[in-house]
């Protein structure tokens, strides 16, 4: 019997667009050919939604994401509107969507394949086999406290101010979160903070410690974010799985994409419960909308594919599909296939939308 899923795609803008329609493809692949019956319906975030209704996120379309069973998101935001109030801008809508949704734990994983080991700007012995998972809390902290603004003292001078702000029940959701994460792969957690000069993540530090009780096979370490920053270069093997705060947690992942090879191979899970009680979860990969290669057709799709990966795992439970696309993936980059941002000697350059169809080809190739 076909299951059927109420999928909401928001490709939003630059580069966001360019790799939804790989995304689709995959989609529509699974669509055809599996137990789901896929109702996508597609909408506007960010610029594009700024465009048209003159805001970033109109409530129409909140409402839609309330009850749908998974979002799919490209990235938001570019220059054409930077100049616009904080309020009005692309980023508010995304802000918005996982606030709304409480998307409060995101997922980050950064897992080296092993075609891609000389892509990084690492030596392969550091970075091969690398498999880290990085959770995010993504709904409190800087990026939401209050109060925020830029204030005028005088005629010259101004002040610009945000809000460290974090409750021990934020604190303790993420937490057990992570260390339920942990459990499941090599039992380690590593919680960075600035607890030495951050009053908000000494608190941080001691509700980590007191969650810390209820799971004793998990083996925690704290670490501040400076030295973390820097072990994450250094050494990243000694890390299986981080948690951390917003702000820290926005830094570090994307620093750990850089092991990777880069930003185009992350994808993300933000995971939460809405205010109806029902789980709700959104995909994107980690990176921006990326204007200065948007248009071009050189975006390398594979965050966006790898992230419908995430999406059948996480909220279909559905590891035979999210194996699948992850074997695909990994077939096309063993074929040698690459796009620019990840292309070195001897390989095959591809544009966006024919790293999409290698994708496909290989899916085709096997059976659900
Ligand atoms: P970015 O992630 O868009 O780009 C950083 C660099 O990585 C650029 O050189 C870009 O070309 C490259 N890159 C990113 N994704 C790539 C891909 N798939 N393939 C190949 N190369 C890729 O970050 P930025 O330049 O700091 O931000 C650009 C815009 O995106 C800004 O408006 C920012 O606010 C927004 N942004 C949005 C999100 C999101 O939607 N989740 C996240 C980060 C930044």
């Amino acid at each position: 019997m076909n299951k059927n899923l109420e999928i909401s795609a928001l490709p939003g803008d630059g580069i966001g667009v360019e790799i939804y329609l790989e995304a689709k493809k995959i989609l529509n692949w699974i669509d055809n050919k599996s137990k789901y019956s896929l109702n996508i319906s597609e909408m506007s975030v960010g610029g594009d939604s700024i465009d048209k209704y003159d805001e970033p996120l109109t409530s129409e379309t909140l409402q839609k994401l309330l009850v749908s069973d998974a979002i799919l998101l490209g990235a938001v935001g570019g220059p054409k509107w930077e100049k616009l109030s904080y309020d009005k801008r692309p980023e508010r809508g995304l802000l918005k969507i996982r606030k709304e949704l409480d998307l409060f734990a995101n997922f980050r994983p950064a897992i080296v394949f092993n075609s891609l080991v000389s892509a990084s700007t690492l030596k392969p012995e550091i970075i091969r086999e690398l498999d880290i998972m990085i959770i995010r809390e993504l709904t409190g902290g800087i990026y939401f406290g209050e109060p925020r603004g830029i204030k005028k003292i005088d005629e010259n001078n101004y002040e610009g101010f945000n809000t460290l702000i974090y409750k021990s029940e934020e604190i303790r959701r993420i937490a057990r979160v992570a260390f339920e994460t942990a459990k499941t792969r090599n039992k380690k957690l590593c919680s960075i903070d600035k607890a030495n000069v951050l009053e908000s993540t000494e608190l941080w530090r001691n509700t980590v410690i007191e969650i810390s009780k209820d799971y004793p096979e998990v083996k925690l370490e704290h670490m501040y974010v400076d030295n973390a920053s820097m072990q994450l270069v250094r050494n990243p093997k000694q890390f299986d799985v981080i948690v951390t705060t917003n702000m820290f947690g926005d830094i570090i992942s994307d620093c750990a994409s850089m092991l990777t090879g880069s930003l185009g191979m992350l994808p993300s899970a933000s995971i939460g419960v809405n205010k109806q009680g029902k789980r709700s979860a959104m995909y994107e990969p980690v990176h921006g909308s990326a204007p200065d290669i948007s248009g071009k057709s050189i975006a390398n799709p594979l965050a966006m594919i790898l992230s419908l990966s995430m999406m059948f795992k996480y909220s279909f439970d559905d590891e035979l599909i999210a194996n699948l696309i992850n074997k695909s993936v990994n077939l096309v980059l063993d074929k040698g296939y690459r796009t620019k941002d990840i292309f070195s000697e001897g390989c095959k350059l591809l544009s966006t939308s024919e790293m999409g169809d290698a994708v496909l080809e290989e899916l085709k190739n096997e059976k659900l």
